[in-house]
């Protein structure tokens, strides 16, 4: 009957909600034993020049590799630790850890190559944002110009003057800042008029709207590149599946792509010995273009 589906739906609903409010509770109850336990880890994914298909960089994403429950990807914690604030100390237990992969690097001799790390918007209205990074930095005795800010759209949505100065301190500093999943939002273009960015990272929606709706999606992505040249911003496309996607962006004189065509994110180790294959790498492009400015 109509009466017995319904409720078996809702028992089902019921049963699932309850599953994910309990693995939530169990999340935040773990996670400061985790930080002690270093069960978060560094996972590096490179981001590559599209003309090439060489390494320019890195994106640092983290991963929580928990005894019982395995490897568990940020978006089932991310969002929890950003309610309670305990995205502060885990945003900054991944930047140490980048701090240290780019020390331990260099004092092999190697030439380093730019990592970008991810600034939660509860990082960014933080008093002690600029502090923490500027210590770790100097701690690791390390350039800024080694170090990129991604500072995610709809970070920007809540306010303007007090973001813009931060922003523009860490700028100062010798940071990049990129702009992260631009398009993802309804106010992509205000955003991009009130915050002083150095690159946009395109969100993968482009790409799926450019395979999906063809030519309209397609002319928007071109035109966004377009956009971002006039405004003498790199861009880099993130979700990069296939060889149809590549060959798009190079026609359309895209710069630089991230996704699993290129690479899938790994653990640090597995980059750096990436790395030690030098033909894969190309040291010159996002750096020296930061010493420029
Ligand atoms: P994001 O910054 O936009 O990172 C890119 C996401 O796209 C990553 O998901 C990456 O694994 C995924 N990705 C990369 N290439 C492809 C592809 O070709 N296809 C598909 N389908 N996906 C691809 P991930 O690692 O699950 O991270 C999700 C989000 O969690 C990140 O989005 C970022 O906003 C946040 N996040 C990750 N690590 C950190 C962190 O350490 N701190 C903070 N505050 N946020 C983080
Ligand atoms: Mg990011
Ligand atoms: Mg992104
Ligand atoms: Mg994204």
């Amino acid at each position: 009957s109509i009466r017995g589906n319904y409720l078996d739906d809702y028992a089902i609903y019921h049963d699932s909600m309850r599953d994910e409010l309990l693995l939530e509770q169990e999340l935040i109850n773990d996670m400061e034993l985790a930080l002690e336990n270093r069960e978060f880890k560094l996972y590096l994914q490179p981001q590559c020049n599209l003309a090439t298909s060489k390494i320019v960089g890195a994106e640092a994403l983290v991963r929580w590799q928990h005894p019982e429950k395995g490897l568990i990807l940020p978006g089932k914690f991310i969002p929890l630790f950003e309610e309670n604030h305990f995205i502060l100390k885990l945003d900054n237990y991944i930047w140490e850890e980048c701090c240290k992969f780019l020390r331990d690097w260099v004092n092999g001799g190697n030439v380093p190559v730019p990592i970008s790390v991810n600034l939660s918007r509860i990082h960014l209205c933080d008093s002690g944002l600029y502090d923490r990074l500027i210590f770790l930095i100097e701690k690791y005795d390390i350039s800024p110009a080694w170090i990129d800010l991604e500072i995610m759209e709809s970070a920007y949505a809540d306010d303007t003057g007090y973001l813009n100065q931060i922003v523009d301190r860490l700028r100062n500093y010798g940071f990049t800042i990129l702009l992260d999943d631009f398009g993802r939002g309804y106010s992509s273009l205000s955003t991009l008029k009130d915050i002083n960015a150095d690159a946009l990272k395109l969100d993968m929606r482009f790409l799926t709207e450019a395979s999906n709706n063809k030519d309209k999606g397609r002319d928007i992505l071109e035109c966004v590149v377009y956009m971002a040249k006039r405004l003498h911003m790199p861009v880099l496309v993130e979700g990069v599946e296939t060889k149809e996607q590549v060959d798009f962006l190079r026609k359309i004189n895209c710069c630089y792509a991230q996704g699993f065509y290129y690479y899938r994110p790994m653990a640090a180790q597995a980059f750096q010995q990436l790395l030690k294959n030098k033909d894969l790498v190309e040291y010159d492009s996002y750096i020296s273009k930061k010493l420029d400015r």
